[in-house]
């Protein structure tokens, strides 16, 4: 049984959904003001993995994410480019899922923009309203953080000596400045807003998910993710808004994933130290080492990026790959040995221990590499059968159904790969040494090694970041 971290209880908590097999899931998405950096990706391929994993353990998911399209920043950048809201945010907003696309992470089942609930924050902000939890100041209502006992129950902090009154209108603010937080803002000049009940104006961010992640899972839910830098205030402020309207618990487990660092630093638009990832791809690093690394380490730590890390999660999925290319030349459909079998249970048995103890993901890849280095001991010593080389292709298909970094089978492809070769061979029988170096380096451009054995060429996609110089 998975067991999770929950920030709200402060401890790991065996995870039992509401419904029997059925996980609801809301994820705060991107603000879609510029594409997204790689630490954001970070928080967005773990959302993908907890999801694939819960599938993998028989849940049906329901997987909603929001899109956060008016805020400051992108009312703001919109209005520096000339852009109406709308069509800005809709730019980022398809860079954002083709980005999501490269990083295999499969598009969530509700995907909601803010500004197409603007009625139902109005509704929930009027029902706040009537049951006294808010105030009117200058054509902005403010949540009275005051009223509600449990403000502070997910961040742990006692805001009991809070300033009485005192409003805070900006989104994203710290501990020390807890105030009263903006529900809907009054219309400023300049800016976009709606026509609205509450009078002309724009919901605050906190509203909007309340809204979009009880519309579409209920008023209780299972799971709620989001980068750690949310717990505060973000998540503290949509639990006080939720409940107060519902009077029912909100969500269940809250599920943060440490950030993705540079040199000690959060990466981060307003540092500057952010890389996206069309950056990587650009310099030749393939999205399955980048995907690999976000998630090789426990998603409660942090995780040190640094190039190096991208060559050696490259460096693993070659192995994996090369193994796998080996298995496949060899599979049959005989029966696997006893010895063999027991050793891939045994494996399957570690992986799962490590998913179901907080998504360890770091002790889930090592029970794969053990697996997998066992049996290229066992191949070497002429020991892995043809159906032993096929369990182990299920076993390494079954894992990377959760991981999903393994490139998949060879594509149509290979039959140009195939007539390259023999080009090549072609050419080292005329001794055209420089053509058949041509044609390997045009090769390996293309992310395809060559190897020379006594069996012939074989070659095999490599996981794409380019060699250390
Ligand atoms: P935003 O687009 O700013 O709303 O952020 C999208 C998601 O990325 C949120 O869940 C953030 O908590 C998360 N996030 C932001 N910076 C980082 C980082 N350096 N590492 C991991 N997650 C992050
Ligand atoms: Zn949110």
């Amino acid at each position: 049984m998975l067991r999770i971290y929950n920030t709200l209880s402060n401890t790991e908590e065996e995870f039992r959904p509401i419904e029997e097999g059925v996980v609801r899931f809301y994820a705060c998405g991107p603000t879609v003001y510029n594409y997204a950096h790689i630490g954001n990706f970070r928080t967005f391929v773990f959302q993908d993995l907890l999801r694939r994993y819960l599938r993998y353990s028989g849940y049906q998911v329901l997987h909603v994410m929001n899109i956060t399209d008016v805020d400051d920043k992108t009312i703001q950048n919109a209005r520096a480019q000339g852009m109406s809201l709308r069509d800005y945010t809709t730019r980022y907003t398809e860079a954002f899922l083709e980005d999501s696309r490269t990083l295999r992470i499969a598009p969530p089942d509700v995907m909601p923009r803010a500004t197409d609930h603007i009625p139902e924050m109005v509704a929930l902000i009027l029902i706040l309203e009537e049951k006294g939890y808010t105030y009117r100041k200058d054509g902005s209502v403010y949540f009275n953080i005051a009223r509600f006992d449990g403000y502070g129950k997910l961040s742990k902090t006692d805001f009991s000596g809070a300033q009485a009154g005192a409003s805070v209108d900006t989104d994203k603010y710290d501990k020390a400045n807890a105030r009263d937080f903006v529900l809907w803002k009054a219309r400023k000049e300049g800016e976009d807003f709606w026509e609205t009940e509450l009078g002309p104006g724009r919901p605050g961010w906190h509203i909007e998910c309340s809204a979009m992640s009880m519309k579409y899972l209920g008023e209780t839910f299972d799971i709620h993710c989001g980068g750690i830098d949310l717990v505060f205030p973000h998540h503290e402020n949509e639990i006080a808004q939720s409940e107060c309207a519902t009077g029912r618990p909100f969500a269940r487990y809250w599920v943060h994933p440490e950030f993705l660092i540079v040199e000690g630093e959060k990466m981060s638009k307003s540092l500057g130290n952010f890389l996206t990832l069309r950056d990587l791809t650009a310099q030749g690093y393939a999205p399955e080492a980048i995907r690999y690394l976000l998630l090789s380490v426990h998603y409660r730590k942090q995780l040190n990026f640094t190039m190096d890390g991208l060559h050696q999660a490259a460096a693993a999925i070659d192995r994996l790959e090369d193994f796998l290319l080996r298995a496949r030349e060899k599979a049959s459909d005989e029966a696997p040995t006893p010895e063999f079998k027991a050793e891939a249970a045994a494996a399957r048995v570690r992986f799962r221990e490590a998913m179901d103890s907080d998504i360890n993901t770091s002790a889930a890849l090592a029970a794969l590499f053990d697996f997998v280095r066992a049996a290229n001991q066992r191949d070497s010593r002429g020991a892995l059968t043809g159906g032993d080389a096929r369990l182990a292709i299920a076993f390494l298909e079954e894992v990377d159904g959760v991981f999903n970094i393994l490139r998949g089978r060879p594509e149509i492809l290979d039959e140009e790969i195939a007539r390259q070769i023999e080009a090549r061979q072609e050419a080292r029988r005329r001794r055209d040494f420089a053509e058949a170096d041509r044609i390997r380096d045009q090769l390996l451009a293309e992310g395809i090694q060559l190897e020379d054995t006594r069996e012939g060429v074989r070659w095999k996609r490599s996981a794409g970041a380019p060699p250390v110089k």
